[in-house]
């Protein structure tokens, strides 16, 4: 397993593999890996001859009062953690040598950013779709792996693809959770002891959103509100937002049908959690 910080050495790296016929899996992170990275990382080690795995903590999807600086970088135990799932190459550029000098160019998309966390994140889809697209161009890989756990930018970066004609399979991976059911997050580092356990009201509320639409609940209303009653019954939780959307389109929906995402953003002091279900009727 190697670790390389330059878009040269992935070129020449993959340039290699291409000559001796192999297939490239690509996941992109912002590392500090935990057990959901790697079930990406070990998809891609099936399903590819090679593996690259970016570690790049991109300043571009943060705005400017959020937490770039304070977010948790280990680059020692990423590549423990990448070697011993079996990936072949860490792509740990610093942030110059994503951004040149004078670079200008963005992937800006409409619709599907401006719902969910887009509305409390204005910049974050367009510094995630324009990464990824450059990720793309750099490794250019077979395939691509990305959590469900972020959902609204699977739904955005499959639309991506689609729309700019990119010839890479996108693989949804499904949520790890901690055993108590906390899906599993670098942020979760944030949270003291108190608010760890709060959290877990997060997990609740999905297991009660899915329970409603198993039992044949069709009104989104009622299942917003019957999950954000449970997340409010916890004081330390603050709601960001829990809503019910088309997960193709990100638009709010009335009815549960067709491919739903039902997803939350929720705060406990500084730690902002993302949650969710996706259930196809
Ligand atoms: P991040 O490093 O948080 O940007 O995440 C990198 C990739 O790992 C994204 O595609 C995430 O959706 C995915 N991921 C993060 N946490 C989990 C999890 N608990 N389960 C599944 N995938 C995850």
């Amino acid at each position: 397993m190697k670790i390389v910080k330059t878009v040269d050495e992935v070129r020449a790296q993959v340039k290699e593999w291409r000559k001796a016929g192999l297939s490239v899996g690509l996941v992109p992170t912002m590392g500090y890996l935990h057990e959901g990275h790697q079930s990406l990382i070990k998809k891609s080690v099936e399903q590819n001859d090679r593996t690259v795995v970016s570690v790049f903590v991109n300043p571009m999807q943060f705005g400017p009062t959020e937490d770039l600086e304070s977010y948790p970088r280990d680059l020692e135990a990423d590549a423990k953690l990448v070697e011993s799932t079996g990936g072949d190459l860490i792509f740990n550029p610093e942030p110059e040598e994503m951004y040149k000098d004078g670079f200008c160019s963005f992937v800006n998309m409409t619709g599907l950013p401006d719902a969910l966390c887009g509305l409390t994140r204005p910049v974050h889809f367009k510094g995630v779709c324009t990464v990824v697209n450059k990720l793309f161009n750099i490794v250019k890989p077979d395939r691509a792996y990305f959590g469900e756990k972020d959902a609204q930018q699977l739904a955005i970066i499959m639309r991506m693809v689609k729309d700019l004609n990119m010839d890479i399979e996108i693989v949804g991976c499904p949520i790890i959770r901690e055993a108590d059911g906390l899906a599993k997050s670098s942020r979760n580092i944030y949270l003291t002891p108190e608010e760890r356990k709060a959290a877990v009201i997060l997990s609740k509320s999905v297991a009660l959103g899915k329970k409603m639409v198993a039992e044949g609940e069709k009104d989104a209303k009622k299942i917003v509100t019957a999950m954000k009653e449970l997340i409010n019954s916890e004081p330390l939780a603050t709601i960001d937002y829990v809503e019910m959307v088309d997960m193709d389109t990100m638009k709010a929906i009335d009815e549960v049908k067709g491919h739903v995402l039902c997803a939350m953003a929720v705060k406990f002091g500084k730690a902002r959690l993302i949650d969710n279900f996706i259930e196809t009727l």
